[in-house]
């Protein structure tokens, strides 16, 4: 299955800017971004990204809240402070080399075993397997593995990524399973691995994986209170973020509704009815909103004064 998972990948690739010389800056980037995140949306980000911080050194020396001003919207913000922090040991360690090495990449901050696959294979074209949920999907059909092990995936992902050309196989099958085998209507016709998949022999891919039941949502109300003075707002900051305080209880005080939205973060739902009004200024820092990194959620809640 492998030759013409390949040759498939080959022809019909995405031509993404991470894949022009896979460097491996631009590769751990990219993947970074990608976690949690799909290529249409992380790419204008990775684009202004790399734009400004184009090395490791450039990210390693950046300024943390212009980072994550970059960052905002794409969510999991721990994602770029890990990113920042790694960036560093790599220049301070790895005299600004991306080590090629497992063990080492390891112990940077934020790199886990799929993140550590995914840099050696396609940034350094060597054979670690990565499984994500694309590649989980593909493997457990073309195996016919209904319930997950994920022991097993990634043993099989390993055996497929000692080939010639591992940076291509496991592209490949990432690409696959987020254009051709979805979650909800994989086209098997024109899949280039239709004859190796069990799954689709059997007729089973509407069951297999089998799906996993989804947390319950938690719904959650809270009253945001934006105070502006000229072009300045009261804010607070949230783990290198700004936000605009938020309360569970709207607090005693002249305030007037203006506005409402909802925001959604995993199982989370978040209702947040937006008023304006006096607070203790003590209590907060007058900012430029436009000027520092704010969350979707904040962005929501400024989009109903402006
Ligand atoms: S044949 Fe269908 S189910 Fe099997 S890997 Fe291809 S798209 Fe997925």
């Amino acid at each position: 299955m492998i030759q013409p998972l390949v040759a498939w990948f080959q022809e019909s690739q995405r031509p993404l800017p991470w894949r022009v010389s896979y460097d491996p800056y631009h590769v751990w980037v990219s993947e970074v971004m990608l976690q949690q995140t799909q290529v249409e949306t992380a790419l204008p980000y990775y684009e202004r990204f790399i734009q400004e911080f184009p090395t490791v050194e450039a990210l390693a020396a950046a300024d943390e809240q212009r980072v994550l001003t970059l960052w905002a919207g794409l969510g999991y913000y721990r994602r770029a402070k890990n990113l920042m922090a790694a960036a560093r040991e790599v220049v301070e360690k790895h005299n600004g080399r991306i080590p090629p090495d497992y063990d080492a990449l390891i112990a940077l901050p934020g790199i886990g075993q799929y993140m550590a696959g995914a840099i050696l294979s396609i940034a350094f074209n060597k054979a670690y397997p990565v499984v994500d949920g694309n590649v989980r999907r593909v493997l457990s059909r073309v195996y016919g593995w209904k319930d997950e092990n994920p022991r097993a995936l990634w043993d099989a992902a390993a055996r497929l990524a000692q080939g010639a050309e591992p940076r291509f196989v496991n592209q490949a099958l990432m690409e696959l399973g987020a254009r051709v085998c979805s979650f909800k209507s994989p086209r098997c016709l024109i899949c280039p691995i239709q004859s190796s998949c069990i799954a689709f022999r059997v007729g089973m891919q509407d069951q297999i994986p089998s799906v996993k039941k989804r947390p319950a949502t938690v719904r959650v109300h809270l009253f945001a209170v934006v105070h502006k003075k000229a072009d300045r707002y009261l804010m607070k900051p949230a783990e290198g973020m700004w936000e605009f305080p938020m309360f569970q209880e709207l607090p005693q005080g002249a305030f007037k509704k203006i506005g409402a939205c909802r925001h959604t973060i995993t199982h989370h739902r978040f209702d947040v009815s937006v008023y304006e009004g006096d607070l203790e200024e003590a209590d907060y820092v007058w900012k430029d909103v436009s000027a520092v990194p704010i969350s979707s959620l904040t962005r929501k809640i400024w989009g109903q004064v402006t």
